[in-house]
């Protein structure tokens, strides 16, 4: 009898709840998508990669600037392109070992990622995920609905900043890494903000009010 009536209240939810649901699925994350190299551990240089887990250095900040980030209630992202695999390079489980101790380093500072997303094509593989392409971002979209407008892409290139355009978020690029400042009549696309690394951007994206740059 009380399995019946369970039953029936999971079948016909009343159209209060149905609201409830649907209001829940309508409020969208704001996201923080930082990619990996040159933001949160050392630059490996040009055409160069972090190939095994001795070489991943974080940068200074990095772990608290995400301990922050984590605090201010966005979903955070890890958008990384990796061709070094598809190269030779070093092995995918390489690279899930540098992930695993990279998370585990952010945990133990307090910080939280909710997806790391790597393309690990070469670019004569010509796929959708390789950044400057946003394949990588839809991909972490689909896992939960995001608020595009108001997330941010953190970068320390132009290609960063390419892809943060073509996924409709804001764009900083810090100087952590590849890019410098004394480049920028150079760049072809113009970020947003610029911070010399994530700690400062991090202190900036917490203290940002929603609608503030509109
Ligand atoms: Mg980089
Ligand atoms: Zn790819």
């Amino acid at each position: 009898m009380i399995e019946a009536k369970l039953r029936s209240f999971v079948d016909q939810p009343s159209a209060g709840l149905l609201k409830i649901k649907k209001n829940l699925q309508e409020i969208k994350a704001r996201a923080i998508f930082l990619d990996r190299d040159g933001v949160i551990n050392k630059y490996p240089g040009d055409t160069k990669y972090v190939t095994s887990l001795k070489e991943f250095r974080f940068l200074p900040g990095a772990k608290k600037a995400i301990a922050l980030l984590a605090k201010s209630g966005f979903k955070i992202f890890v958008i990384s392109n990796q061709g070094g695999v598809n190269k030779g390079l070093f092995s995918a489980d390489a690279l899930a070992e540098i992930t695993r101790k990279m998370l585990s380093d952010i945990e133990e500072a307090g910080g939280k990622v909710d997806g790391v997303y790597y393309c690990i094509h070469r670019q004569d593989e010509n796929c959708s995920c390789r950044k400057p392409k946003a394949g990588l971002i839809h991909t972490a979209m689909t896992a939960s609905p995001l608020d595009m407008k108001d997330s941010f892409f953190v970068g320390d290139t132009i290609r960063d900043i390419a892809t943060a355009k073509s996924a409709g978020c804001k764009s900083i690029l810090v100087f952590s890494g590849k890019e410098k400042a004394a480049n920028s009549d150079k760049w072809e696309v113009r970020p947003d903000f610029t911070f010399d690394n994530l700690y400062k951007a991090a202190k900036f994206i917490h203290t940002f009010k929603e609608g503030q740059l509109k």
